[in-house]
């Protein structure tokens, strides 16, 4: 069953009217036409979407497309009816489609008429959907936001851990294609692992985004005079701000209008009515610029916006990537500022307090790499991208100035004789600790877990003792970015030294460290608690 270049591009014209594939579409929509299974990680934006509906338009039988939002399956539903003067084409089954809806269904598939399928995962489990689909020829399955499927993923949702059982059933050998904008690599072994899809062929596209300029600012009692200070200076630009609360949605909004600034606010404690109507304003430019929680945002495709302003930091870095995404879309520029305390760390920590302890290790787990990324000094981008499990060239990558840190950058300083001490504590306590106990150790503070590793008998107990916790973080920080050091994400962070590491422990050489910044002296306090 080949097809050929020429097939693959006639398609893509035929359906979609596009002459060109984008980045790696075309390989990927080759590879799910030859019945493999398939793993796709593209930022939002990069045509997800195409790897599936092409390659579903082009076969005989139906595919099914698992997705989590009722909403987004609607909007692709339309799209494709649009595209075809079958109204069968593409169909949603969920549990809102009374009797007769259903059996439309039911017969468009039969017929050969669907190619496309959506079901929320929770549909799938259903005996009666699953009986009837046993009975039809699926060509693949696609599975959307993949990343539901792991606890490390910033949408987890428990019916996805089900699909593999799930589509082993409806078939033998049916195509499995996995697809996210999440780019940790731990999040991406989950999902391989648990869709059962080890053989797959993995396109993975960069997950930079040159355009965008990220900062980080420290967040005052004065911040929404420093939020409304920054809009001005930016009139007549589309932006979003978001708030970690309704309430603060509510109230920034307020302060906004007053203040002479069109904005609107929006958040899920809204009825429906007021949020379409907020969110059309928004998207009309009837005003600049909306207040909002994370509700705001999922399928919103505004090309224009040219600023994302956190109030509040999220609880990960995949979270402020996928916030600060939004901006920039049309490729024009894109100002991404976050405005960061300790405090608000403390309080997200305080919010997962309730949850059960493997939950709360994660979410803290996530949120360290939040502060880490707000009070570094290094490049963001590399930051971010080191995070994503990517390379960057903070010299020559694109995009390689667009940021507060590396527009100003503080001076740096020779450090190789620290990153040696801090190398070999790690290995002197037998990779055994987390940052926080490597700290403590090596400024030779005693504490339960030190104490009971025996730490404080070795010789490398308090030879940092003449610097600062928060300087042996930075430096912990930047040696993981460096690759001298890793961490063990499954175990929470515990430290190795990396082959990088041994080598530079047997043959030492220069290493320009830069201070992070100080944002607060409550920092010092929160760290010794
Ligand atoms: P994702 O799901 O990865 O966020 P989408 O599938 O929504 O991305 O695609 C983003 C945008 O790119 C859509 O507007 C889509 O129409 C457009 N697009 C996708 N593939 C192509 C292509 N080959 N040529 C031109 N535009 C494309």
């Amino acid at each position: 069953m080949g097809h050929s270049q020429n097939d693959l591009h006639a398609s893509l014209k035929k359906y979609f009217g596009f002459s060109q594939f984008k980045g790696l579409q075309e390989e990927v929509v080759r590879n799910v036409v030859q019945g493999k299974n398939s793993f796709v990680i593209m930022p939002t934006g990069g045509g997800k979407s195409l790897c599936y509906q092409l390659p579903a338009l082009m076969q005989e039988g139906t595919a099914i497309i698992v997705s989590p939002l009722i909403a987004l399956m609607k909007n692709q539903v339309d799209a494709i009816r649009g595209i075809s003067d079958e109204h069968g084409i593409a169909h949603v089954l969920n549990s809102s489609l009374n009797k007769t809806e259903v059996k439309q269904v039911k017969t468009d598939i039969l017929q050969g008429v669907t190619k496309l399928l959506y079901v929320a995962p929770e549909s799938l489990t259903k005996e009666e959907y699953i009986d009837f689909l046993q009975s039809v020829k699926v060509s693949f399955v696609a599975v959307d936001e993949a990343h539901c499927i792991s606890e490390w993923g910033h949408d987890f949702r428990p019916e996805y851990r089900n699909l593999r059982t799930i589509v082993s059933r409806l078939g033998d050998d049916i195509p499995i294609i996995g697809l996210t904008a999440t780019a940790t690599p731990k999040v991406q072994e989950d999902i391989i692992k648990n869709l059962g899809i080890t053989d797959a062929k993995v396109f993975k596209a960069s997950f930079n985004r040159p355009n965008l300029f990220y900062e980080v600012r420290p967040k005052t009692a004065n911040v929404d005079g420093d939020i409304i200070r920054f809009v001005k200076q930016n009139a007549g630009k589309s932006g979003i701000i978001y708030c970690l609360s309704r309430k603060r949605v509510e109230e920034l909004a307020q302060v906004l209008q007053v203040n002479g600034i069109s904005a609107v606010p929006y958040h899920a404690g809204f009825d429906a009515k007021t949020r379409s109507k907020y969110q059309d304003m928004f998207l009309m430019e009837d005003v600049d610029v909306v207040v909002a929680t994370i509700a705001f945002g999922m399928g919103i495709d505004k090309p224009d916006v040219r600023f994302v302003i956190h109030h509040d930091i999220p609880k990960s870095i995949e979270s402020y990537y996928q916030e600060t995404g939004r901006a920039g879309r049309d490729g024009g520029e894109g100002h991404c500022l976050a405005f960061y305390s300790y405090k608000d760390i403390e309080k997200l920590e305080k919010f997962m307090s309730g949850k059960p302890v493997a939950e709360q290790e994660i979410g803290n787990a996530l949120l360290q790499e939040v502060v880490a990324y707000a009070e570094t000094s290094m490049s963001r981008r590399k930051f971010m991208l080191h995070y994503f499990g990517e390379e960057f060239d903070e010299v020559n990558g694109q995009g390689a100035d667009m940021d507060d840190n590396t527009r100003n950058p503080k001076e740096k300083q020779e450090a190789k004789d620290d990153v040696l001490k801090l190398l070999r504590t790690v290995r002197d306590t037998n990779e055994k600790f987390k940052s926080k106990e490597i700290v403590k150790t090596i400024t030779g503070q005693m504490n339960a877990l030190v104490s009971s590793h025996k730490a404080h008998g070795k010789e490398v107990f308090g030879i940092g003792s003449d610097q600062s916790e928060n300087y042996w973080m930075a430096l912990i920080r930047q040696m993981l970015v460096a690759g001298l050091l890793k961490k063990e994400i499954e175990l929470y962070g515990i430290l190795h030294v990396t082959k990088k590491g041994k080598d530079f422990l047997a043959k030492p050489k220069s290493f320009m460290m830069t201070k992070d910044h100080e944002y607060s002296k409550e920092r010092d306090e929160a760290i010794v608690s």
